[in-house]
């Protein structure tokens, strides 16, 4: 009464009958077909996704450039309009292609480094880095870094970690707005808050902004030139440093992501 099993049909189940080893191995194999099969569905749901993603910005720009062709006298101004638009999409898909393979090499376990990474001076760094971007946007950046923390562990993610968070929070936080970013050892850990007060997140989807591609607003999302990937990215990285992010956050008053890192090893 065996059913004919498709190759590689991972919806099949094999029925549980009787007892002993067979038994086990039957549930065995149920549990690993139905765990393959979640697997191969988000796959092809990541790549459809991105594939989405990266057709939005080509369909804006063939829009572009056809008016172009067949409207031979279109006025100067809207010729640089239009040749400015698809330059911006062109940076869109630039970011989203760059973000795609970031996350590529990290799903390949690309080796990470371990250097001894001063954490202070990172963060400082980056701030450095990011204050133009905030002055633009008429916010303040405080600081309060703790000198002398290092972290063994791969700097340019560390960096890209602290980049992104303050990347948000800056792009999601009104003028006017302050952006607050602390590195601190608490409890032997050594964490990092970034704090803004700016649009907020939701409680339903503050359990999803890690997803890839997840937004909250879409369109709003799409203006600031964001991909949907970066906490994502963020995310995986700290994981690979065996520290946690969490977030909190309401609508309207702010948001605060913290990683803690665990230090390993005793202090000598
Ligand atoms: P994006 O490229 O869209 O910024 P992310 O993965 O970095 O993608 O973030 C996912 C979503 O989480 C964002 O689209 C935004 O809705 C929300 N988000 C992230 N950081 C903040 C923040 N500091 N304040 C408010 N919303 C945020």
């Amino acid at each position: 009464t065996m059913r004919k099993m498709g190759k590689g049909d991972l919806s099949v189940r094999v029925p549980v009958r009787g007892s002993g080893e067979l038994r086990e191995l039957a549930e065995n194999y149920n549990t690993m077909a139905a765990q393959l099969e979640s697997l191969d569905k988000s796959r092809n749901q990541f790549v459809s996704n991105a594939s989405h993603e990266l057709k939005t910005p080509l369909a804006t720009m063939k829009i572009l450039l056809e008016s172009m062709i067949y409207q031979p006298d279109m006025p100067e101004e809207v010729r640089v309009d239009f040749m400015k638009d698809m330059n911006h999409e062109i940076d869109r898909l630039t970011g989203i292609v760059t973000d795609l393979l970031v996350l590529t090499r990290l799903d390949n376990k690309e080796d990470m480094k371990r250097d001894c990474v001063d954490m202070s001076e990172l963060t400082l760094e980056t701030i450095r880095m990011l204050t133009p971007a905030a002055e633009q946007n008429h916010q303040v950046i405080s600081e309060d870094v703790e000198g002398g923390l290092y972290l063994y562990g791969d700097r340019s993610k560390l960096n890209q970690i602290i980049y992104n968070l303050m990347d948000n929070a800056i792009k999601y936080t009104p003028e006017e707005g302050t952006i607050s970013v602390s590195l601190r050892e608490e409890d032997g850990d050594i964490v990092w808050r970034v704090k803004d007060n700016g649009v907020g997140i939701p409680k339903e989807d503050q359990e999803h902004i890690f997803e890839r591609f997840y937004r909250v607003d879409k369109a709003r999302g799409r203006d600031t030139g964001g991909t949907g990937l970066g906490l994502s990215i963020v995310k995986q990285m700290v994981k690979m440093h065996g520290g946690s992010i969490s977030v909190h956050s309401e609508p309207g008053k702010g948001s605060e992501f913290v990683v803690t890192f665990p230090q390993e090893g005793e202090t000598p």
